[in-house]
Formats: C-alpha cells, structure tokens, sequence
C-alpha cells in the first residue's frame, strides 16, 4: 500500500550465532599477541639485565683481582728489606703503610723469618701461637707451607675472627737468588675488601656477599636482602678456596615506556571488548525493536486487509494518498490506480456530483459533521450505491496536519434492511390499530348506535309531527339540529376510527397532547363504561406543543389506557380507577397513565417490551413493543413504575422543542 509508514517486513535475516563471537575472537588474539610481546619484551629485558649483571661481576671480579695483584707485588718488593737484618729502613716503613691504605683491603702486614716465626707486624702483632709452623692449627699453616715451597704467593682459607669478621692472608715467599729468606704476610679482612673495592655504584645496584664452600655467607656488603632473583655467582679466586662472590640486583630494572605502552593497549583493548558488547547490547535491542515493529506492521496490515470498512486518506489538497483493500472493493478500482488522484473521482456518481463535490470541500474546509454524512457513490460497474463517510483529521507523528482519514461504509444494504423494517414496523402498528379496534368494534357499534338511535327517534318524531299536520317550525328546527348533530357525531367517531385505522407516514406536526389524551379517552370511554372504569384526567394546563404525529401519541394513549383497564378487571368496582396526568419536566413533556391492577411481576417486566409477549388470553403482545418504538422515534421514553397506590404507572415521555 502507498503511505505506508512502516518498513518492509523483509528486513535482512539474522546474522549465524558466530558472527558476534569474530570481534571477540579479534580481540582475544590482540590481547594474546600484546601479552606474548609483553613476555618477550620483559624477557629480552631480563636477558639484558642480566647481561649486565655479568658484565659488572666481571668488571667486578677483574677489579679484585687487579688489586690482588697490585698487592702480592706490593708485598714481594717489601719483603727484601723487612727480611733483611736489623728493622725495616724508613723507605721499607713508607711503602708498608702505603700498602696497608685501606684502599687495599690489607689490614696488616706480617712478615716471617725461614722458619716461619713472626719477625715483624705492621700494625705490631705478637701473638705468636696464630702464626707460624709451630701452631699446626694455624689456619694459614698450610699457606705458608705451599707458599715456601711453589715459591709464589698463595692464599689462605678464609677465617672467622672477633667482631663477626672474616680474614684471609696471603703468603708471599720470599727468596734471594734461591735462598729463602722467609715469608711476607698479607692479611686481608674480607668485610674491609668488600667495603673499599666494591665502588658505591656497584653496591647501590647490588648485593655483594662471599660465602665459604659450605654455601654458609662469611660477608657481605651490606644487610638489606634484594627483592629480586636476578643474581650472579663467580668463584671469589684468589684467594680461592671455594670462596664464592654472589652478586644480587636489588631490583630489576621497570621499562616503564613498554609497560605505559602495553596496559594503555589492555586499557584500549578492554574498552573494545567493552563498546563491542554494548554494540551488541544495542543491535539486539534493535533487532528486537525491528521484530516487534515488523510483527505489529504485519499485524496490522491483516487487519487493514480484513477490514470491512473502507479506508482512504488525503493530503491537504484533495489528493488520495492511501486506500485500503476494503475501499478498493466497494469501488472496484485498484489502489494503485487511485493513489495520487485528485477530484472529481472516477467512482462519484455523475448524477449527485454537486452534492458530493459540496461533501468534499465541506471535507477539506474541516466542517465535515462528526456523525458522517451520507454519499451516492459509483462502483467501476456503474453500480450505484450509498456510503456513510466519516472523516477525521489525519495527523503525523510530529502532531501536524497533514490530510484527512475517511472511512467509508457501504449502507446499501443497510439502509435497505431499515425501510424494510420500517415498512415492516409500520404493517406491525397498523395491525395493532387493528386488533385493538376489533377489540374495539363492539363498544363502537353500541356508541355508533347511539346518535343512530336518537337520529332515528328524532326522525320518527318529526314523522309523527308531519302525519298530524303539526308544523311548528321552531319545534322542527331545533329536532332537525338535534339530528344534524347526532348524525355530526356518528360520522366524528367514523372519522375517528378510520384515521386510527389507516396506515399512513409518520406526519409530524405540533400538538397539543392534552386535547389528544381527551380524545383517547374518548375513544375508550364506552369500553371504559361497559367495565366499570372510571378515568380521571389530571392535566396540566397551558402546555407547550410538542412536534409529534398525534394519530401515533393518540395510539400510545389508547394502548397504555386499554392495558390499565385490563389489569385492573379483577379488581372490586369501585376501585377500577385510571389516573391520566400531564405534566412538564425539564425539558420534556411527561405523560403518565397510573392504575391500580395486579402490577407487573418482574418476570413480566423483564420482557414486557419484548414482541408478541402478552399474559393475556385474546392479547397479541405487541401493543408496548410498538409504544415504544414510537417513543423512540419521537426522541422521547417509555418506562414504568410501580404504583405507591398499587397497580403500575406507565411514562411516556416527549421533547419539547426549544
Ligand atoms: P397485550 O396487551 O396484547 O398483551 P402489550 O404489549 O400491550 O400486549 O402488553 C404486554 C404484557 O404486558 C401484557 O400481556 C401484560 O401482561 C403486561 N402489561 C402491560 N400493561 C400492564 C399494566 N398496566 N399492568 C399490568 N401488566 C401490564
């Protein structure tokens, strides 16, 4: 269909269940491949770290054996002079203190005559059971030994002294063209050597600690442990001995550029993962929403197509912007082809044109009656039939105006089914007529008789009077006038019942239902005699008319009366009452008619208005089903009530018009 505010139905189908797991996977293996190039990056760094762990510990170790060396030559040149007769000269004193600098690591200097006895001590030294051959338990015997006869300075093994310090010595051999001459001892104190050779570069990145062959640490730089594993273990050699340097990194170098670098990539990788599931969130959302709209635009499609009433839009200018299938049934033409029509439409009746041009401006000048209004509309086949056309205002989403809705109902049939009812009401009320005015019949014939009767005696007296020659013209006159009367009033109670009688068109006029209640109660009297019934009218006086079809109020009047009378036929005599009354009531005339009968059981009131409901044996049950299609018909009501008094009262109410 044209106009059609809503999407295709054929939206594209939904994506396979994998489709939303591929940016996951994507991103899954970016953060793989950054986490693999973290590892690397921290293990090449670690690599190089330690690369320079080693290359320190070399510089390190090359550092310590330098100043080993330095000291072993430092200690052979002494040796000559402080072996040598007599005390050491003050050259010989000079270079001991130069060589026990604390740059050194020496802390002193011994030095020992062939047969091992300490000679001298630089600071002075004269525990002679620590030193020399005769203590066999002198760490350093065993040096001194192998020194003398390698002829080469050799190391002792590492010892505890006081203080939780460690020393070693070195035993420097000393020989004069073969002769040994006797030894120069260096003592070392580890912890002194670690402090003055370890630069304070070194020990602010490491960690440096000597421990003995048992593993057992006997120094160490200094007492705070590392927090890292990054270290490095070199034989401490000289002086040997299993001694080990182990060398710690206090801690590893952060790269803070590649690690800023890799969390700023989780960080974005994450936000991602994040925006992509709220994407997702969003698209579901949004397939949902596509789903529900295209469910409701099928929905209502059905319903447009089953429609039976036709629907047609129009833009401000008259042009046909949408029709429904239903509309395009009743016409015959296709939406296609009406669509972007402008008036005069191929399917308005040429004959009623004007009319329903007029019907069209009336449309588009916004004045069009709520109710509808009824056109002639043309089908293709130049098949002619009636439309109810209710237009609205058509308004979009935004709340402007931008046409007009029509909704068009084909009453043709309708309207056929209603005079068909109405001819049909109108045999109905014609034969109520009937039947109550053979119920009438008798009582008419007895009042017809009357001013037949006195006609007659009237005539025969006037007879009498010719026979004997009597003439008194006055006499006759008022006989003749007598007569004329009767005869008068025959033909007004004939007159009265054909009216009653005959089937005619509702003709409104304005009357005054006092005078139709008395001519009712006229028409009813000589029934209402015959059973004892006395009918009292209680009118209000000065009435306003009301448009009405009195022959239709009369009936009304007639019927509700003829029902009191017979509810009340069991009744005692004298309690056989009818009360007419007529009053005004906002807005309406109100007459009611009030007996004092056996009253209305209430499955009697249930279907009283029913048709062809009656509890009588001779009734037809049509009387009140009629009464009160002419209520209606005069705009007005019928209802009941029961009687304070007994019995019940029937209303029959009429509009006054303003
Ligand atoms: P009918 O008089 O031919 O029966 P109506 O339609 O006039 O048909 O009345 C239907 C029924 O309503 C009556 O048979 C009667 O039972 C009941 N009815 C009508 N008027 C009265 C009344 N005033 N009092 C009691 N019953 C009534």
């Amino acid at each position: 269909m044209i106009l059609n505010p809503l999407p295709p139905s054929n939206s594209a189908p939904p994506p396979p269940s994998w489709y939303w797991s591929l940016p996951y996977a994507a991103v899954a293996l970016f953060i793989a491949t950054m986490a693999t190039l973290l590892w690397l990056t921290h293990r090449q760094d670690a690599e190089e770290q330690r690369a320079t762990l080693i290359n320190d510990v070399l510089w390190m170790e090359q550092n310590l054996s330098f100043q080993f060396e330095r000291n072993d030559a430092q200690l052979t040149q002494l040796g000559p002079a402080l072996l040598s007769n007599g005390r050491p000269n003050a050259t010989a004193e000079a270079r001991i203190k130069q060589a026990l600098d604390p740059e050194s690591g020496l802390i002193r200097i011994l030095w020992l005559d062939p047969n091992g006895r300490v000679r001298g001590s630089e600071p002075p030294y004269t525990d002679s059971h620590l030193v020399g051959e005769a203590s066999g338990t002198f760490p350093s015997s065993s040096a001194y030994r192998l020194a003398r006869s390698l002829g080469r300075p050799v190391y002792s093994d590492a010892y505890a002294v006081l203080d939780n310090q460690t020393q070693f010595e070195v035993h420097v051999p000393i020989f004069d063209g073969g002769r040994y001459l006797g030894s120069v001892v260096g003592v070392y104190s580890l912890n002194n050597m670690l402090g003055r050779q370890i630069p304070w570069w070194f020990s602010e990145r490491y960690r440096v600690s000597v421990s003995n062959n048992l593993g057992t640490e006997i120094a160490a730089k200094s007492k705070v442990s590392p927090l890292s594993s990054l270290n490095y273990e070199i034989p401490f050699e000289p002086p040997g001995h299993g001694l080990t340097v182990n060398v710690t990194a206090y801690k590893s170098e952060v790269r803070w550029i590649p690690l800023l670098l890799m969390g700023s990539l989780g960080i974005l990788g994450a936000a991602i993962v994040w925006s992509l599931w709220q994407l997702r969130r969003h698209m579901k959302r949004r397939q949902q929403a596509e789903r529900a709209l295209s469910a409701e635009h099928a929905f209502r499609k059905a319903m447009e197509d089953s429609l039976n009433t036709g629907m047609r839009a129009r833009d401000l200018t008259g042009k046909i912007t949408y029709v429904n299938p239903a509309f395009c049934r009743m016409v015959g033409w296709s939406a296609e082809e009406l669509v972007g029509l402008m008036p005069p439409m191929p399917y308005w009746a040429p004959e009623a044109l004007e009319r329903t041009r007029a019907v069209h401006e009336l449309v588009l000048g916004g004045n069009a009656p709520p109710q509808g209004m009824e056109i002639r509309l043309m089908r293709r086949n130049g098949e002619r039939f009636d439309a109810l056309l209710i237009e609205a205002p058509l308004i979009d989403s935004n709340g402007k105006h931008i046409g007009w809705m029509g909704s068009v109902v084909d009453v043709t049939e309708q309207k056929r089914a209603q005079e068909l009812a109405r001819q049909q009401q109108e045999r109905l009320q014609a034969t109520a007529r009937l039947v109550t005015m053979g119920e009438m019949a008798s009582t008419l014939a007895h009042e017809l008789n009357q001013p037949l009767a006195a006609i007659s005696s009237y005539n025969t007296g006037c007879l009498n009077m010719l026979g004997n020659g009597e003439l008194p013209k006055k006499e006759l006159t008022t006989i003749l006038e007598k007569i004329g009367k009767q005869a008068q009033r025959a033909g007004q109670i004939i007159r009265r019942v054909h009216t009653f009688v005959r089937r005619s068109e509702p003709k409104f006029e304005a009357v005054d239902v006092n005078i139709i209640l008395k001519e009712a109660v006229g028409l009813v009297e000589p029934d209402a005699e015959r059973r004892g019934v006395l009918i009292e009218l209680e009118l209000e006086e000065n009435l306003p008319c009301v448009h009405a079809d009195p022959v239709m109020i009369e009936q009304v009047a007639v019927n509700l009366i003829r029902n009191g009378m017979d509810a009340m036929a069991d009744n005692p005599r004298e309690t056989r009452r009818l009360l007419i009354q007529t009053q005004q009531q906002s807005g309406m005339l109100l007459c009611s008619v009030a007996d004092q009968g056996k009253g209305i059981p209430p499955e009697v009131a249930e279907k009283l208005f029913a048709p062809f409901f009656t509890t009588k044996a001779e009734g037809m049950g049509i009387g009140l089903n009629i009464c009160r299609s002419i209520a209606e018909l005069h705009r007005g009501r019928l209802s009941f009530e029961n009687n304070p008094g007994g019995g019940t009262i029937f209303h029959f109410s009429l509009p006054i018009p303003p």
